[in-house]
């Protein structure tokens, strides 16, 4: 069967069908798994080949109930399909967790005989023994009920954790001129109520604006205190317990913590190489970052003569009146350049150009009326489908990120992926032109990786820290002054100029180390709180972000509770700059050029098609003929 002849999923046309589709999928998914488990144990084929092709058609089942699930949770207008979808994750969790603690399905596979599989499906045994180990299949009964019970409230507490940041979306109101900086386009969208109040969300599209933009100090302060305690207090309870329960659980599984357990699997490869990896940045960051630090300061004080320090409801603003006023880099004028239509079209045709790939329009039912769907064609045949949710509404998932919806398989079964994010309708920031193209990044990757025989290795299935790279590579293409000049038009209809460009990136040079420490902070949350599971989580977290950064975090305040990541990235928010100094070399690939069709191809190639079905450290050794190295990130760092 060639891979055209493939049908992407087809969506319920009315209200009620969402409901039945939550629920009554993923339970067609999970009978189709308990039967071919049922028929590994009784009556395993003799070959190892085929125990796996089974193994595979269960892996695919539990993908496509988990992925779709996973998407409505986070997605879906209507709270009862989400509250729907989320049991149906849990439901498809807890099967994947007790299948990887079953030992007569385990006994299917170590008895197998390896020899003559070929490379995919040695890799594929080997996985699936790893992560039987992983799971607890080889501890004794008690212990192994007990994992049991510690993976399914892993998931659980997980789900409310997300579940309290989507809906934690907080207000604050201000008088109007509170509102002195902002562009008119936005106080035009927030008009004062009969009261003479302004009413500001947590939400990207008024938190993202204020922060760069408000020069009134206590209005900037008034809504990152709001966003910075989002969750919170909710999620403080539930943080402490999935910290108690991570670490009881890999204790269980023989790792010293839950870092440990993470890392096992990813190309850091220990917990204790985070620190050492952490420290290294530290190294590399902090002069410059003192600097940077000093004349933000001086900054301030000009505003605000008694001000003695600066914090983070200071620091984007700072950052843009420097840009605005040493480097001429005036944001308010670069987002006249970036009306969202125009990067909507911007980010397709410029991807589609580099990666040799068509997004054809397609006029098909979804879960709400702001998404639209595109097929994904590569030479002239359909490869994947992908959807954009871009814009905020009540109880959508408040970040931006790239969801799977329906893994792909060779022959079997069409990719398709989501993005949710949350950008303005209007002008965009640079800032989210950036996030656009690196969430176009995983998207891409995802459909591209997703002709695999194996699901275990298909779309974005590498070690995971290695999954930011392609993205944060793709960011550089919102960076260059051609790609932009062939999509940014102003109100008049002049594109970018590049002179304008050439100082956005002299001016991002500036700040990047105060960045860098900024998220050197939260990588050394997300790891110290997993390992030494602080009694008083705002005051460790208080304390680290304070001693990380120079800029300091605004006192007594919970961002913890609403720092999505701790969920999936666990103890590894890391990877952001471990990802990065790899994109950093990745980059140097490209020295013919951005847009220079065979290093593209090449690319697309080595790295993106693969998925997860070669180590990512082989895969960036055969797109750069050589391993790499930290360099091209430190270079990045001192502002080349
Ligand atoms: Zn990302």
């Amino acid at each position: 069967m060639s891979i055209t002849a493939l049908e992407p999923l087809s969506f319920p046309t009315d209200p009620e069908g969402w409901a039945v589709f939550a629920t009554d999928r993923p339970a067609e998914r999970i009978a189709r798994v308990a039967a071919i488990d049922e028929r590994l144990k009784a009556d395993p084929p003799h070959a190892t080949i085929d125990r796996l092709e089974l193994w595979n058609d269960a892996e695919i089942a539990l993908a496509e109930a988990l992925s779709g699930a996973y998407l409505l949770s986070e997605a879906h207008p209507d709270a009862g399909v989400r509250e729907a979808a989320e049991a149906q994750v849990q439901a498809v969790e807890a099967l994947s967790s007790a299948r990887l603690l079953d030992r007569d399905l385990w006994a299917v596979f170590a008895d197998a005989e390896a020899a003559g599989l070929d490379d995919g499906a040695s890799r594929l045994l080997a996985h699936l023994l790893r992560d039987f180990r992983r799971g607890g299949v080889g501890l004794d009964d008690e212990t192994r009920d007990r994992v049991r019970a510690l993976t399914d409230r892993d998931t659980e507490l997980s789900l409310a954790f997300s579940r309290n940041v989507r809906d934690g979306r907080r207000e604050i109101r201000v008088p109007v001129a509170g509102l002195a900086g902002l562009p008119q386009d936005f106080l035009d969208a927030h008009p004062a109520g009969e009261d003479g109040l302004v009413t500001l969300t947590t939400e990207y599209t008024d938190l993202m604006p204020v922060r760069e933009y408000a020069t009134v100090r206590e209005t900037r302060l008034a809504l990152i205190e709001a966003y910075n305690d989002l969750a919170w207090p909710e999620n403080e309870a539930v943080l402490a317990e999935l910290l108690e329960v991570r670490a009881e659980r890999a204790r269980l599984l023989g790792f010293t913590d839950w870092a440990d357990y993470e890392t096992e699997t990813r190309m850091i490869g220990a917990g204790a190489e985070i620190p050492a990896f952490l420290s290294r940045l530290d190294a590399a960051s902090a002069d410059a970052a003192a600097i940077e630090y000093a004349q933000l300061e001086e900054r301030l004080r000009r505003d605000i003569p008694s001000a003695d320090t600066v914090t983070v409801a200071d620091f984007w603003y700072l950052l843009g009146a420097l840009k605005r006023e040493q480097f001429d880099v005036d944001a308010q004028l670069v987002r006249s350049y970036f009306p969202f239509e125009r990067v909507l079209a911007g980010v397709l045709d410029v991807t589609a150009r580099l990666l040799g790939l068509e997004y054809r329009p397609v006029d098909v039912p979804t879960w709400h009326a702001d998404v639209t769907s595109y097929d994904v064609l590569r030479d002239g045949e359909r490869i994947g489908r992908i959807h954009l949710d871009l814009h905020p509404r009540d109880g959508k998932f408040n970040h931006a990120a790239c969801f799977p919806l329906a893994p792909g398989v060779s022959g079997r079964a069409l990719p398709e992926a989501v993005l949710l994010c949350n950008f303005s309708r209007g002008l965009l920031e640079h800032d989210e032109v950036v996030t656009f193209f690196h969430e176009f990044g995983h998207l891409v990757h995802d459909i591209l990786a997703g002709d695999q025989r194996w699901v275990r290795f298909s779309g974005v299935a590498t070690e995971w820290d290695f999954v930011e790279a392609p993205s944060q590579l793709l960011e550089e293409w919102a960076w260059d002054a051609d790609v932009l000049r062939s999509f940014t038009a102003n109100a008049a209809g002049e594109p970018i100029p590049a002179d304008l460009v050439a100082r956005m990136r002299v001016a991002d040079a500036f700040g990047r180390a105060l960045e860098v420490r900024r998220q050197l902070g939260h990588a050394n949350v997300s790891y110290r709180l997993h390992v030494d599971r602080p009694a008083d989580l705002q005051a460790a977290t208080e304390r680290i972000y304070a001693t990380t950064s120079p800029v300091q975090p605004l006192p007594g305040q919970h961002p913890y509770a609403g720092f999505g990541h701790l969920t999936g990235y666990g103890a590894c928010y890391y990877t952001y700059q471990w990802s990065l100094v790899i994109a950093r070399d990745l980059l140097s690939g490209f020295e013919s050029g951005l847009m220079d069709p065979r290093t593209a191809l090449d690319y697309r190639r080595s790295i993106l098609e693969p998925g997860g079905s070669r180590d990512a450290t082989d895969l960036v050794e055969a797109f750069l003929g050589r391993p790499y190295s930290f360099e091209a990130y430190r270079d990045w760092l001192a502002g080349s």
